[in-house]
């Protein structure tokens, strides 16, 4: 039993000393880069595999400590990333102009500065599934409904030349 590891400090409510226990991530001496690069919208699978863990116990791990929500917030990493993929990956163009539109347009907490129409990129991001951000982060695919709704208020001047 040993105690005072307080470094992060949002760790709480979910019976933290249970799940430490159990949990090989929390006893991970890379733990730090681990959560780091996760946050940093760092594939679950590669990560998992790279330190030897499971992906459902990185994935238990991440909602433990509410990694989740830090992740979220730390959009502008999942738009360079989906940006720096564009190359490789077989992203659609639209999204592509979105997310660098929108990478313009969000400030180091992750807001969207300008909300046109309302459109808040947070709400949009906290609204998508588990499975949407896993696929957002792997190869930058959006939601339909997403880049729809992004497509539709961040193109101000952008004519509608390809869609179908
Ligand atoms: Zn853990």
């Amino acid at each position: 039993m040993r105690k005072g590891k307080a470094k992060t400090a949002e760790r709480e409510p979910v019976n933290p000393g249970r799940h430490e226990a159990q949990c090989l991530v929390c006893q991970h001496p890379q733990r730090e880069d681990i959560e780091r690069e996760w946050i940093d919208w760092g594939n679950t699978s590669r990560l998992a595999e790279e330190h030897g863990l499971s992906r459902d116990g990185l994935y238990r791990h991440c909602h433990a400590l509410h990694l989740f929500k830090k992740r979220q917030r730390n959009i502008r990493k999942a738009l360079e990333r989906m940006i720096e993929h564009a190359e490789s990956v077989e992203v659609t163009a639209s999204a592509v102009v979105s997310a660098i539109q929108a990478y313009a347009k969000i400030n180091a907490n992750g807001q969207w500065i300008d909300r046109v129409e309302g459109v808040n990129l947070n709400e949009l991001f906290d609204r998508m599934s588990q499975n949407e951000l896993e696929s957002y982060a792997r190869d930058g695919t959006l939601p339909h409904w997403f880049s729809s709704l992004v497509g539709a208020t961040a193109f101000d001047s952008q004519e509608a030349e390809d869609r179908d």
